[in-house]
């Protein structure tokens, strides 16, 4: 589908500030526990597993695969951006160092999507030019 989604810049926060700031350089980052070494997904300040707050980021290996996903033909009217946008394949991508993010899948022929896709990373600039998102594509046939 197409390359072509609206790219609104994300609302930061404190706790994302250090995933935003990395896509923006092109790199995939995820917070770790300390202590117990738990991948966390969303970003906080602490540990959802043993509470504990020495939390550290890693740069992830980028890949993962489809986990779910739903193609969005209406009901774009959430975000005024993707008012006029075309389908939006939205997904969950369960990375490989476990966690599950909610994202949009990208240059993926819509025959060729299933639960199980092998894909990576890639990055869009946002619209306003500061930033980046951080959406997937399927790896490329063997
Ligand atoms: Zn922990």
């Amino acid at each position: 589908m197409t390359t072509t989604l609206p790219s609104p810049a994300p609302a930061i926060t404190e706790e994302t500030r250090p995933y935003w700031e990395a896509a923006a350089a092109g790199q995939l980052t995820l917070p770790r526990c300390g202590s117990c070494s738990t991948v966390i997904w969303y970003p906080r300040g602490f540990c959802p597993e043993c509470q504990a707050t020495d939390v550290e980021w890693f740069e992830a290996s980028g890949r993962g695969v489809v986990y779910s996903y739903t193609i969005s033909r209406r009901g774009r009217a959430h975000n005024p951006a993707f008012a006029e946008a075309p389908e939006v394949v939205l997904a969950y991508v369960e990375l490989a160092e476990g966690p599950r993010v909610m994202t949009n899948v990208v240059d993926c022929a819509e025959a060729d999507l299933r639960c199980g896709l092998p894909v990576h990373v890639v990055f869009h600039p946002t619209d306003d030019g500061k930033g980046a998102l951080v959406r997937f594509a399927p790896d490329p046939a063997e």
